[in-house]
């Protein structure tokens, strides 16, 4: 069984000595337990997360743990009910080729899903989080401006497409020009800006003629910059990740804004609330995954997956991905299916 462990805890940007790759021998599940080999892992900008021992929502991977993922895996071997050899199942199986899980917060996906992975993706984790953080916080009215940025990730390109199912006029921000079109062509945004361009703000403020009135918050650092002057009196702003300032290790310098930003929160009279997907909208998962399938089974939503093959490539796969080298949702094949 070979494990990816957190070596060490990384100072910016982790590097190739961040991971380790270990290898022990494949556990025997005991009672009330069953046996787990990956079939796939996903990678995910909240891992840099675990990595840090600064506080945070979630208790972070001890040194020489094995790294935490979501995973679709398959039945070994099973101890548990409800759970038989051959199941596909999602659990946090872990940077690892086999898991061991009680089922506790496993979901049996059955014997021959559509789309294995997907679970990972669009019709799990992401797409929840792009769902509920649109809906229950951003609350788009029909022909409301909605801005999103990472818009052609996993989270950024649901949240744009359900804009659109909604009536909305739909801005989307992504790294460079293949993304921008991606995001326009295939997914139906109204117009996408490339962060990257000189003249990245004047793009943004030319294409959010109305203002915005839902930013949906991905990425912060310049990009969030550019969208507070835009946004509309009302406007409601989602923050569901600040993905531009994970690696970092000190904040921006400048002057001090602070006051200027809640001066903007007062002024405009704006909604800006935090959320982690599972612990504040748990509760309506069953609600989006029906929403999920139908739209997915009329295509109405489109959904771009990046695999990548072998567990000894997912330590650089994860590097890149927070450097935006991922195009669609980036997912590790580890084993055969
Ligand atoms: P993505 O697959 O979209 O990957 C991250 C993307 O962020 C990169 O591809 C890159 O896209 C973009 N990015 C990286 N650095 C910068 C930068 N400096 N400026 C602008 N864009 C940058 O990730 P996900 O869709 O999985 O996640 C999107 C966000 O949602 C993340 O912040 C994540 O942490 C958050 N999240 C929050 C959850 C919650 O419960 N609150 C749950 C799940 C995700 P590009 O090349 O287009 O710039």
């Amino acid at each position: 069984n070979r494990q990816l462990v957190l070596a060490e805890r990384p100072k910016g940007e982790p590097d190739d000595n961040t991971l380790r790759m270990e290898t022990v021998s494949v556990p025997e599940p005991g009672e009330g337990e069953m046996l787990l080999r990956t079939v796939y892992l996903s990678l995910d900008p909240y891992m840099r997360g675990r990595m840090s021992d600064a506080p945070s929502y979630a208790a972070p991977v001890e040194i020489g743990g094995v790294m935490t993922a979501g995973t679709v895996s398959r039945v070994v071997k099973s101890n548990v009910k409800r759970f038989e050899e051959g199941d596909w199942v999602l659990s946090q199986g872990g940077w690892q080729d086999y898991s061991i899980s009680t089922g506790e917060g496993a979901m049996n996906l059955g014997k021959s899903p559509d789309h294995p992975s997907w679970a990972l993706g669009i019709l799990g984790m992401p797409g929840f989080t792009a769902w509920a953080g649109l809906t229950q916080i951003g609350a788009p009215k029909e022909g409301e401006t909605i801005v999103v940025a990472a818009a052609t990730g996993p989270v950024g390109a649901t949240v744009g497409q359900i804009g659109k199912i909604l009536g909305c006029r739909v801005v989307g921000i992504a790294g460079g020009p293949d993304k921008c079109r991606h995001a326009v062509d295939d997914l139906g945004f109204d117009a996408c800006i490339d962060h990257k361009a000189g003249d990245f703000a004047d793009q943004l403020k030319s294409a959010c003629t109305d203002g915005i009135d839902v930013y949906f918050e991905n990425v912060g650092g310049k990009v969030l910059d550019a969208v507070i002057p835009l946004l509309n009196v009302n406007a409601r702003v989602p923050v569901c990740g600040l993905v531009s300032g994970y690696n970092a290790t000190s904040l921006p310098g400048g002057p001090d804004r602070m006051n200027w930003l809640m001066g903007q929160i007062l002024r405009k009279q704006l909604t800006v609330r935090g959320f982690i997907i599972f612990n504040t909208f748990g509760h309506l998962y069953p609600e989006f995954s029906k929403a999920m399938g139908g739209w997915l089974k009329d295509g109405r939503i489109k959904y771009r997956e990046e695999m990548i093959d072998g567990l000894e490539n997912a330590p650089r796969a994860f590097i890149g991905l927070l450097r935006g080298e991922n195009f669609g949702k980036r997912v590790i094949r580890i084993g055969p299916d």
